[in-house]
């Protein structure tokens, strides 16, 4: 139990919004969770999370249970009780890559005119939004709606959420660190409470910093990725394994050994919207990033690389593929910007016959690909199929052995996500290994 328990009001109920809720009901304080979704509300109330994360179901269920979360649509009644309101609607792309901010304008609106009639309480954006969002439009919106003032009758900060869907709520109550962009001191020491016993260091800074250090870590992490797929692919033509060349370079102290990801490449609903974001705000700054322009062209190339080496093996017009995996990685229901989106697609448009499974993602999918097979499990899936792809690093992948491949018409394995193990599978191809 913490030192000091808050009332605390989210605004936007899916991944973000649901899990920092879920989490810090879980330590105590008292939540109330709005979305303008009311089938995802009664859910929620219900204790059935609209989303798939690992321990959420449980967790949610026990906060309900001690009366610590609720969901409502009523985002008027649920910031009159509060003393903190959390924003964490969606930013998504707009048609050219910047970030549209429809969801946030209206959060603000609403929440200026709850002000109206409330005393001093503190606005957190924890949405990602680029530099300068919250000091040229929120906080203006939330003045203009509520007639109040910054700093004066409410409080403002920002900040930025480093989750990973998959393991939202470990993220959520164990961060590497907590960021808070503050409009002032009194903002910040009323936030601070509530992230001070997640026993993670707090790095107090200035909102627009706050709010620039999100898209300088996604798309630090983006690159990352992007490198160790440039290696990769050096390493294919050299018949060398990448993850044998990034454990030696991991190894460097100026480095850390983590995210070295080669593979199908990058996707979900962060990396691909937010590096575009940064890359649209650059330009509107006057500047022209070129290396995060590259980074984004190296995975465009590399989600459909499998396809391409797989065209090389065999010519796949009217032949049965096998695609294990289409979360954008595991442990979660999320598709958003999927590899597996772009490898289907190029599946499909050169004539191939798609049989799919994934543990999670599959309801999800059939919205994109109504015309593909899917399958209850692995091995349904591999049945007869003239090829396999491994797309998502399910931990029930890292368990199939030779037999479960055996029932292929032609044992042509190609992996993505470095999950097969050589001792169980005798022959198979990875795209950087
Ligand atoms: P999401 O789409 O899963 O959820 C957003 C929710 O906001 C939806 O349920 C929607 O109905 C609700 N909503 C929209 N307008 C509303 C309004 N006016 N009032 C109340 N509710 C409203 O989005 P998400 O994945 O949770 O992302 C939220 C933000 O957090 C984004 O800015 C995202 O970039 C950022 N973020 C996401 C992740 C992640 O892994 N998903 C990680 C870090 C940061």
């Amino acid at each position: 139990m913490i030192g000091e328990r808050m009332k605390i009001a989210i605004i936007g109920t899916g991944y973000v919004g649901l899990c920092t809720g879920t989490g810090f009901a879980s330590k105590g304080h008292d939540v109330v969770c709005v979305d303008i979704d009311e089938v995802k509300v009664n859910k929620v109330n219900s204790g059935i999370p609209p989303i798939y994360e690992t321990d959420l179901e449980d967790m949610l269920k026990d906060v309900i249970s001690k009366n610590r979360l609720r969901a409502t649509t009523n985002i008027n009644s649920a910031i009159k009780e509060c003393e903190v309101v959390f924003i964490c609607v969606g930013t998504p792309s707009d048609d050219v890559g910047r970030i549209d901010l429809k969801y946030v304008r209206q959060s603000a609106l609403d929440i200026g005119n709850a002000l109206r009639e409330c005393d001093y309480k503190v606005v957190v954006v924890k949405s990602t939004v680029t530099p300068e969002t919250t000091e040229n439009i929120v906080i203006p919106k939330i003045e203009e709606a509520s007639g109040k003032k910054v700093g004066q009758d409410f409080g403002m900060c920002m900040t930025p959420e480093f989750l990973r869907e998959g393991s939202a709520l470990k993220d959520v109550l164990e961060p590497d660190r907590t960021v808070i962009g503050e409009y002032d001191q009194r903002s910040g020491d009323t936030i601070e409470p509530i992230f001070k016993e997640l026993n993670a260091p707090i790095l107090r800074t200035k909102i627009k910093v706050a709010e620039l250090i999100k898209y300088a870590n996604n798309a630090f992490l983006a690159t990352k990725i992007s490198y160790s797929n440039e290696i990769g692919n050096i390493c294919k033509r050299l018949g060398v394994d990448v993850y044998d060349v990034l454990k030696g370079v991991g190894m460097d102290h100026r480095m850390s050994p983590y995210f070295f990801n080669a593979g199908a490449g990058w996707g979900g609903s962060c990396f691909p919207k937010d590096v575009a974001a940064i890359i649209e705000k650059a330009k509107e700054l006057g500047y022209e990033p070129k290396m995060l322009q590259e980074v984004v062209d190296i995975n465009k190339r590399q989600k459909v690389r499998m396809v391409e080496q797989l065209q090389k093996k065999m010519d796949i017009k009217n032949k049965k593929i096998a695609v294990l995996g289409l979360s954008f990685k595991a442990n979660t229901d999320d598709i958003r910007d999927a590899s597996s989106i772009d490898i289907i697609k190029k599946l499909l448009d050169s004539g191939a016959i798609v049989a799919a499974y994934d543990p999670q993602a599959m309801e999800n999918m059939k919205h994109i690909f109504p015309g593909i097979t899917y399958n209850e499990n692995a091995t349904e899936t591999l049945r007869d199929a003239d090829a396999c792809l491994i797309v998502t690093e399910w931990e029930e992948f890292k368990n199939l052995k030779d037999e479960n491949f055996n029932i292929m018409k032609n044992k042509l394995i190609l992996e993505g996500r470095k999950v097969l193990d050589k001792k169980e599978i005798k022959d198979f191809d990875g795209i950087c290994w």
